[in-house]
Parts: C-alpha cells; sequence; structure tokens
C-alpha cells in the first residue's frame, strides 16, 4: 500500500571515512572535498520508494571518535539498520568496522539490518582493503556489503535502497 514505513538509521564507524559525506550524497546528491567533522551525532531524513512502498529514513550520522563511543547505543538500539563505514584505502579502519560489527552482534537488536560500506572506492589506487577478502567476511556474518564512493556516487543510492528493500520485508 501507499503506508510510510519508517526506519531509523545509524552510520558508524571511523572519523574520516566518510559516513557524513555518504549521507550528504544520498539526501542531498553532493559532495564536498573538505567535510566538517561531526560533533556527537547529526541527523537528516530522506525518503526514498521502494517497490509499492515509502520508507523514511532517520538517518543518525554519528561522530566515529573514540570519545563519543558511550553514545553510540543510543543510536544502534533500535534501529532498523547499521551502515558500517571504512576506507577501502586505511586496514585500520576496517578492523575497526569489524569492532562494530562484534558490539551490535553482542549488544545490538538482532533484527537491526546491518550493511558494511567500504567507502572511497573512487580510490583504487591506494586500495588496502581487498573486495574479496571483505564479501567472505561480509558472508559469514550475515551482513550485506558494497563498495561506495562518496565522491562519484557510486553505490551509494544502492545501499540504502537495499536496506529499505530489506525494511519493506520485515
Ligand atoms: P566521516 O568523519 O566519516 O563523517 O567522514 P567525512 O564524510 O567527513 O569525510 C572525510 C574526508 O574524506 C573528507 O575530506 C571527504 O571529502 C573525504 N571523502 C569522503 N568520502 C569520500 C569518497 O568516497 N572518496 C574520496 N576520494 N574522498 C571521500
Ligand atoms: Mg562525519
Amino acid at each position: 500500500g501507499n503506508q510510510i514505513k519508517n526506519a531509523k538509521l545509524v552510520l558508524l564507524g571511523d572519523a574520516g571515512t566518510g559516513k557524513s559525506s555518504l549521507v550528504l550524497r544520498f539526501v542531498k546528491g553532493q559532495f564536498v572535498e573538505f567535510q566538517e567533522s561531526t560533533i556527537g551525532a547529526a541527523f537528516f531524513s530522506k525518503t526514498l520508494a521502494v517497490n509499492d512502498e515509502t520508507v523514511k529514513f532517520e538517518i543518525w550520522d554519528t561522530a566515529g571518535q573514540e570519545r563519543y563511543h558511550s553514545l553510540a547505543p543510543m543510536y544502534y538500539r533500535g534501529a532498523a539498520a547499521a551502515v558500517i563505514v571504512y576506507d577501502i584505502t586505511n586496514s585500520a579502519t576496517f578492523i575497526r568496522a569489524k569492532k562494530w560489527v562484534q558490539e551490535l552482534q553482542a549488544q545490538g537488536n538482532p533484527s537491526t539490518i546491518m550493511a558494511l560500506a567500504g567507502n572511497k572506492a573512487d580510490l583504487l589506487e591506494s586500495r588496502q582493503v581487498s573486495a574479496e577478502a571483505t564479501q567472505t567476511y561480509a558472508q559469514e556474518n550475515g551482513l550485506f556489503f558494497m563498495e561506495t564512493s562518496a565522491k562519484t556516487a557510486i553505490n551509494v543510492n544502492d545501499i540504502f535502497y537495499e536496506i529499505g528493500m530489506l525494511w519493506t520485508l520485515v
């Protein structure tokens, strides 16, 4: 039907991986080279037509810094979806992403849809994290995985659309 289905979504991951840039790309279709770093968390919303339903994303873009870690459960508890972001050019951010996955598996809601975004996929020449290894890891952990670029827009709408699809099936 034509009902609006609300989907609380949280972005998690190291500072600098491109969480705010992914949101800006998805919500406003824009990209800035010098995105200001997020303090605490920022809120955005955007509706998306998925099949014959309307999904209204209520997006919490978190800061990522360790000093804000204790706030994270406020955002991921009760979330329809969590997008865990790492930077394909920085393997430390992938290690951190796996820690987020573990934390959500242990403390989060089992029904939260989890997506892994390997961002900055436009910077292939600086790649440190292999897509194949990540795909295997994602399958083993029941996440879906896409490499994205907030800069070129590759897979950005797709990852939100995929989440919207899964959410309409819940
Ligand atoms: P956040 O701390 O995770 O929110 O990351 P930001 O969105 O603030 O992005 C950090 C830096 O990475 C900024 O300078 C962005 O312009 C840049 N950035 C974000 N996404 C991409 C991307 O897909 N490709 C490239 N080349 N740079 C990106
Ligand atoms: Mg940010």
